[in-house]
């Protein structure tokens, strides 16, 4: 019990996957294994009919291995299909209805629609024409055992009740191993499908080559600070200057740059504030709660930050400095208006010389 939920955590945390091969692996060998087990009660029994077609019933299953490696996994479906619905009319015919053979049609249908809805063609039509062809094949053999002695029954009631309790048990079993690996291949998937969404999320919302916020989210954190009702300040910045770093290092030393700035504007502030790619070389600061007075505080020591803290590029060290623009909310005021405010500050510090915060 403990291997088994220990194999579970294990496929749950992707540790291990839960392939085709396993899957047919677990048709194959439990399915040769009861046959060997027929082949030596029969053999007991001194049945040689029986005998043989267990023994060759294991054999088929054993050279399922072949198909196995050769990753032709529908050809095993078929040889199971084929073989379940053989086993009964056979069983029937030769030992009996009552010894409950039959009940290998059940796991034959859920495990069916289990392994077939890998297939690339004819999901649901082959392990529905598997289990209509089971159905046929149950009533047939019911009817035709109310009607007929079967050639060799088994007459023992004591042997009747033991094979068919045998035939439940492992009935039961292969339906439970493929519910339970169907299960767990559902929360494998699920779990794939969250990661997948939060990635998606991720790069929908953030800026792919500074990993800030970009305008989509940012506008999301300001429609938020606006319904709070709550004072807030935005800064907008602006690296001074920016395109002659690209001009005289390249662009590449500008991309490092912005790296930089960002890396650098996004570790001044705290929880609750946020920082977004705006433009090019734009940067948008939502200080929720903040004063004007706060604000400018905050905005001097990131500026001061920027100017002491170059980028370093190929052995090179890229000084910098960064103009900023900051606006309080206002009652009432639209966001569009609010960054239009930031944006007019930043531009009256562009003209005062830039490397300067304007309030
Ligand atoms: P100012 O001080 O007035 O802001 O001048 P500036 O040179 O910073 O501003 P300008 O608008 O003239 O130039 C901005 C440059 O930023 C132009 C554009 O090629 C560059 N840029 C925009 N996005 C990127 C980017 O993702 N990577 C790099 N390397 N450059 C970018
Ligand atoms: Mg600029
Ligand atoms: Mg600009």
């Amino acid at each position: 019990m403990d291997k088994l939920s220990e194999l579970s955590q294990r496929i749950l945390d992707g540790k291990f996957s839960i392939t085709e091969k396993f899957k047919y692996s677990m048709i194959i060998y439990p399915v040769s294994a009861v046959h060997l087990i027929y082949f030596i009660f029969f053999l007991l029994r001194k049945d040689s009919f029986m005998t043989f077609y267990n023994l060759a019933s294991a054999i088929v299953y054993l050279l399922c291995t072949i198909p196995l490696h050769k990753e032709k996994y529908t050809h095993i479906y078929y040889v199971a299909t084929v073989e379940i619905i053989l086993n009964t009319i056979i069983t029937t015919h030769m030992v009996g209805w009552d010894c409950g053979f039959y009940t290998f049609l059940f796991a034959l249908t859920v495990a069916g629609y289990f392994i077939s809805y890998r297939f690339t063609q004819h999901r649901l039509l082959t392990p529905m024409l598997g289990a209509g062809i089971g159905i046929i094949a149950y009533f047939c053999c019911y009817s035709y055992s109310r009607n007929h002695t079967a050639l060799n029954a088994i007459t023992d009631a004591a042997t009747i009740n033991g094979l068919y309790v045998f035939n439940c048990i492992c009935t039961f079993v292969f339906i439970s191993v493929f519910s339970i690996l169907f299960m767990l291949e559902m929360r494998v998937s699920q779990n794939k499908l969250f990661e997948e969404n939060q990635m998606l999320g991720k790069i929908a919302g953030n800026d792919a080559l500074t990993g800030l916020f970009n305008r989509w989210s940012m506008k999301t954190e300001l429609e938020k600070a606006i319904e709070s009702g709550n004072p807030f300040c935005l800064i907008m910045c602006d690296i001074d200057d920016f395109k002659k770093i690209n001009d005289t290092y390249g662009h590449n030393c500008g991309d490092e740059v912005l790296k930089h700035i960002a890396g650098l504007i996004s570790s001044s502030i705290s929880k609750g504030n946020y920082v977004c790619r705006w433009g090019g070389e734009e940067f948008l600061i939502l200080l929720n709660g903040y004063s004007t007075q706060d604000a400018e505080k905050l905005a001097d020591k990131i500026r001061r930050t920027i100017l002491a803290s170059d980028t370093r590029f190929e052995d090179q060290d890229i000084a910098h400095t960064i103009t900023m623009g900051i606006a309080p909310h206002q009652k009432n005021q639209t966001i569009d208006s609010l960054i239009s405010r930031a944006d007019t500050k930043l531009y009256i510090g562009k003209r005062q010389g830039k490397n300067i915060v304007i309030v």
